[in-house]
């Protein structure tokens, strides 16, 4: 079982050379729309303000890493009961 599945993402891998998308959600080799997505990770924030979250294709075998800008949108104060109130003077 375990042998059937490595063949197959070793098959993908050599099937899938080129990029055909570049589209959220996609895998950009297969257009397979199953990735499997990891945690987001800062690592690049600070030198483009983007953030990602690495997938990997389980229908190809493809890694790749999916980037998002992040934009201010506003500032939530705690108030004394514990509730985030949003600040609403701009
Ligand atoms: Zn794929």
């Amino acid at each position: 079982m375990k042998n059937n599945v490595s063949t197959k993402i070793l098959e993908g891998i050599e099937n899938a050379t080129e990029i055909t998308s570049n589209i959220q959600g996609e895998c950009p080799k297969c257009g397979g729309t199953s990735l499997d997505y990891g945690d987001v990770v800062f690592e690049d924030f600070i030198d483009d303000g983007a953030v990602y979250f690495p997938w990997t294709c389980p229908d190809c075998g493809a890694e790749g890493r999916e980037y998002y800008y992040i934009y201010f949108a506003t500032h939530k104060v705690k108030d004394k009961e514990g509730y985030f109130d949003e600040v609403e003077k701009w």
